[in-house]
């Protein structure tokens, strides 16, 4: 099972060639589209060692994939996607909890840095979240755990959303 899964793996490209290594002002290291991205195109199929809590590195780059596990960091492009409150990318409703998948929203211009909500990659409780200032006109000036969001922007995160969360919230 372990090695049908390796050998898939390593046909299938995981990030788009169309995605670098870049410097934004507001993030420092990002992913960058060099490209144009057509709308619903995939752009990395994340990847990393699943932990549980009590062993998550919660200072290197994590996704949640259950109550308790976490996806950690693959070393690749897909660690780079920085905070948007108006990201062009998400997770596509193909994901699967070891492989969430990373689409476009909406068509992405060569030079643009690739961006999607952290408020739909946590949800814990007692997170207190962090400031955000991503300098969209939609900023809430927040990035929080997933349970602490309005309906409102729970409901607009559905479509995007990990299918951990997706799971639990939308079932
Ligand atoms: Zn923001």
């Amino acid at each position: 099972m372990a090695d049908a899964r390796r050998s898939a793996e390593e046909v299938v490209p995981r990030v788009s060639s169309k995605v670098a290594r870049g410097e934004s002002p507001a993030h420092g290291a990002g992913a960058f589209a060099i490209e144009p991205i057509a709308k619903g195109e995939l752009i990395a199929i994340f990847t990393g060692r699943i932990t549980h809590a009590s062993e998550t590195d919660f200072d290197d780059y994590h996704l949640q994939v259950g109550e308790e596990h976490y996806l950690g960091p693959s070393g690749e492009l897909d660690d780079l996607v920085n905070h948007s409150c108006e990201p062009n990318a998400g997770f596509s409703p193909q994901s699967a909890n070891e492989t969430p998948i990373l689409i476009a929203r909406r068509d992405i211009a060569a030079g643009e840095e690739i961006t999607m909500d952290y408020n739909a990659i946590i949800d814990e409780s007692g997170w207190e979240g962090f400031a955000c200032g991503c300098g969209a006109s939609t900023c809430t000036g927040m990035v929080r755990s997933f349970r602490d969001l309005s309906d409102m922007k729970k409901q607009a995160l559905k479509p995007w959303l990990l299918p951990y969360l997706r799971e639990k919230y939308f079932r």
